[in-house]
């Protein structure tokens, strides 16, 4: 590897970026996921601090304004955002911070690491998507409505990214994933 990169991994949710990645992680020691901040309510199976830092909105305001985000948004009525700290924390340490992030925040991203690479992880449909939402069975009916109308208008950007990965079945995809994040840590 050359030096580390970060890698941006976006693509509407319920296409399955999470569980390609924890695919890849225990292949690529010099990975590490920077976790994000969000105020949405933890899921069943979740921890605090190893999937999101869960943050009740007052504290996520304040370290919005403290400045400690490199990008924040409101995503499906709940905030999220990439703490500073993670990244820094982990390129200091000489790895590769991977980012799991939706589309603007992505592009905010992409702005400020002009370096950065990024992957589009892509269901094989709308139709797809919806089925797998509906199966993750954790959000409510409108929520779900919210994700998926997010997801038209995402899918619409995957041409913006600099790889996509179709997950049509998932060893296949992070065989691919693993491929893209592979080049683009060596290639640099
Ligand atoms: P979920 O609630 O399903 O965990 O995440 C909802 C969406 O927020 C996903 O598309 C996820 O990639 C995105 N997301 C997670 N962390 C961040 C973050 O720090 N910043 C932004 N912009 N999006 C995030």
């Amino acid at each position: 590897m050359n030096r580390p990169r970060v890698i941006i991994v976006s693509g509407p949710s319920g296409a399955g970026k999470g569980t390609l990645i924890a695919g890849v992680l225990p292949r690529l020691s010099c990975l590490e996921v920077a976790i994000s901040a969000t105020t949405r309510r933890i899921r069943p199976g979740e921890r605090d601090g190893v999937h999101y830092h869960f943050l009740d909105p007052d504290e996520f305001e304040r370290r919005a304004r403290a400045g400690e985000f490199l990008e924040h948004v409101v995503y499906a009525g709940n905030r999220y955002g990439t703490l500073r700290s993670e990244i820094d924390r982990i390129l200091a340490a000489g790895r590769a911070p991977i980012v799991e992030i939706e589309l603007a925040g992505a592009r905010a991203v992409r702005e400020s690491i002009p370096g950065a690479v990024s992957v589009f992880i892509s269901p094989p449909s709308l139709e797809e998507l919806h089925a797998r939402l509906a199966r993750r069975a954790t959000d409510t009916a409108e929520e779900i409505a919210a994700r998926l109308e997010t997801s038209r208008v995402e899918l619409a950007a995957r041409d913006e990214f600099d790889h996509t990965v179709v997950n049509r079945d998932i060893p296949t995809a992070i065989d691919d994933l693993e491929a893209v994040v592979t080049r683009a840590l060596c290639d640099g």
